[in-house]
């Protein structure tokens, strides 16, 4: 897996995100999901693999109601000191605008039956375009699939297990989004809606 798209799409004298270089391995993978409020603002779900965060645009935000099926369109590698990245993206540069941190933790991938598998496993089950995997964050936990659509490469739906994390309520990630997150998205549309009048 390489980063080569993501070095491609960025001017690093220009954007404060990381240059990237792949980090070995820790003991365990982690997951991170940034609210990224660019053109449109979209949640960024990664997980670690093979040292790289494989990731997916998610417009709606995660959901832990198991009846939710959150497109999630498969974006370029990112490297693994993304995972931390917080900030403004300059206007001019690709994605500009806010990324914070929405949760972040570590995860298991997992077989159909639930039972902890190697990274290598899950390697050929992403390729296969079906993977399952219990996250350990704090917003979101238990076990969640990506499923490929077929359709393309690109498209997946997220989707929660019914476990004792699972909620039949209705999920709505912005509600647990920073109040430094939602300050920029209201400040934003506030500018957008006076420009509109002049
Ligand atoms: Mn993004």
């Amino acid at each position: 897996m390489s980063l080569t798209k993501y070095v491609a799409k960025r001017r690093f004298d220009d954007t404060p995100e990381p240059k990237g270089k792949k980090i070995a391995a820790g003991e365990k993978l982690v997951f991170t999901i940034q609210r990224h409020h660019a053109s449109h603002l979209h949640y960024d779900f990664r997980l670690e693999l093979d040292g790289v965060l494989k990731s997916w645009a998610v417009p709606k935000g995660p959901s832990l109601n198991p009846s939710d099926k959150r497109l999630a369109m498969m974006v370029e590698d990112h490297p693994k000191d993304y995972a931390t990245f917080e900030g403004d993206i300059p206007q001019g540069n690709y994605g500009a605008g806010h990324v914070d941190v929405w949760d972040h933790g570590t995860y298991e991938p997992i077989d159909e039956d639930g039972n902890v598998i190697t990274a290598k496993e899950f390697a050929h089950n992403l390729h296969a375009g079906s993977i399952k995997f219990r996250m350990k964050g704090k917003k979101l936990k238990g076990d969640f699939a990506l499923v490929n659509m077929k359709k393309d490469e690109k498209t997946w739906l997220l989707i929660k297990h019914r476990d004792k994390y699972a909620t039949d309520e209705a999920y709505n990630s912005e509600d647990y989004a920073k109040k430094s997150s939602l300050a920029y998205t209201e400040e934003r549309n506030a500018r957008k809606k006076s420009v509109k009048k002049k």
